[in-house]
């Protein structure tokens, strides 16, 4: 404080005073304005990028911008076209309006079209720049972007390419967007985009690429963590590990194809089988787990036959009717007096998962400690007992 009105004593400096007008003249405080809303636009800038690289999912990151544009400009609507694959075409379409997700229709497959202009300019442009005839845009797109009627589209590029673009509408203030908030919208677009990109190699290295699962890593590294809460919070926890039966004949039979399409398959409902909170994983091979956090042993036996019975009845469609596929499983639950790493853990899912091969196949067994699967093993395929 002492400093500050230090530093303001200049203003009562009589030389000062006597030059106010010529410094006025000469537009010294035009120039201190115009610094001063830089700054405010690079602290604005710097609060935005802050809370974008701390979000997690692509969900958060884009709630996030979402907010700052919102917050800015008042923009009748922002809606987000971006590929979230490099390997694939398609897209993903969010659309917000005060500052909620809506739906709308937006009949864009691709965003291949775009991309010829962005390369050219790689900057936020007005529709009607971009819509101009010399730009050669395809016309099927100009044709739904001008129902859609955004007063700016902001390229979404990464190191490695481009791989979106946003539509902003116009300000609900009628106003046009000035220089210096298109510079905003431009940075605040790469933070955004890098972002992404983190999140996406971020996914890459902790899900298996064909199923979409945990990789065994992940899967490995969340078991420890889990251990190690059951301890400290006298916790019930349960690991299932399951195996798809004689697949080797399957393959076969039918072709690697036809195996990979049905482990697809099975992930899908393994997904749809899971909670929240749960880490379903593809441990290898055609052997899949899921940790199951604070579940007991009764009720990850549901969970296991459950998901057992609806893989039994699971229809794969491919080229040639399908056999019914079907799994063997494995459950050891710990909790805080089980003193056991990982490994262990995994050990004995897999004693028991081993048990079920040997009693047939397609069954649950459970571990238990001394009188391995004397608690509960499914003997009967089919019918599903707590
Ligand atoms: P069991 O009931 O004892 O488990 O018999 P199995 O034939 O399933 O067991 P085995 O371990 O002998 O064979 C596993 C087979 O799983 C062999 C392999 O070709 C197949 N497999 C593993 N990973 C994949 C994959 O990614 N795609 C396909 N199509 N097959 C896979
Ligand atoms: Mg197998
Ligand atoms: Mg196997």
């Amino acid at each position: 404080m002492k400093e500050d009105a230090e530093n303001l004593d200049f203003l009562s400096n009589p030389k000062v005073i006597e030059n106010y007008i010529y410094l006025e003249e000469m537009g010294v405080f035009r120039l201190i304005d115009k610094f001063n809303s830089e700054i405010k636009n690079c602290k604005n800038l710097l609060t935005a990028a802050v809370d974008i690289f701390n979000k997690i999912t692509v969900d958060e990151i884009l709630d996030a911008a979402v907010w700052s544009i919102s917050y800015r400009f008042l923009p009748s609507f922002i809606t987000f076209l971006w590929k979230p694959s490099q390997n694939r075409d398609d897209v993903t379409i969010l659309s917000y309006k005060n500052y909620k997700k809506v739906a709308i229709n937006v009949p864009i497959q691709t965003i291949t079209p775009f991309i010829p202009f962005f390369r050219k300019f790689p900057k936020p442009a007005a529709f009607d720049v971009f819509s101009s005839p010399e730009n050669n845009v395809d016309i099927s797109v100009l044709n739904i972007l001008a129902k859609i009627d955004p007063e700016l589209i902001i390229p979404i590029l990464s190191p490695f390419g481009f791989f979106g673009v946003v539509l902003v509408g116009k300000k609900i203030t009628e106003k046009g967007y000035a220089s210096d908030e298109l510079f905003f919208l431009e940075q605040l677009m790469s933070f955004v985009s890098q972002a992404v990109q983190n999140n996406i190699h971020y996914e890459h290295s902790v899900r298996d690429v064909k199923t979409g699962l945990y990789n065994h890593g992940y899967f490995m590294s969340r078991l420890d963590e889990e251990l190690a809460r059951t301890r400290r919070e006298s916790a019930v926890s349960s690991v299932i590990v399951m195996d798809v039966d004689r697949f080797k004949d399957f393959n076969d039979s039918y072709g690697h194809l036809a195996g990979d399409c049905v482990l697809e398959n099975l992930a899908k409902m393994i997904k749809q089988t899971v909670r929240t909170g749960d880490i379903p994983s593809r441990f290898g091979g055609e052997e899949f787990t899921i940790l199951l956090p604070n579940t007991s042993q009764q009720t990850a036996w549901l969970v296991a036959e459950r998901l057992r019975m609806a893989v039994a009845a699971m229809q794969v469609a491919w080229d040639i009717p399908l056999p019914q596929v079907t799994i063997s499983l494995g459950l050891v639950s710990f909790d805080s007096r089980s003193n056991v790493t990982s490994d262990r853990i995994i050990s004995r899912a897999d004693e028991a998962l081993y048990k079920s091969k040997q009693n047939g196949r397609n069954r649950t067994s459970v571990w238990g400690a001394g009188l391995l699967f004397k608690v509960q093993c499914s003997l009967d395929p089919g019918s599903a007992s707590a």
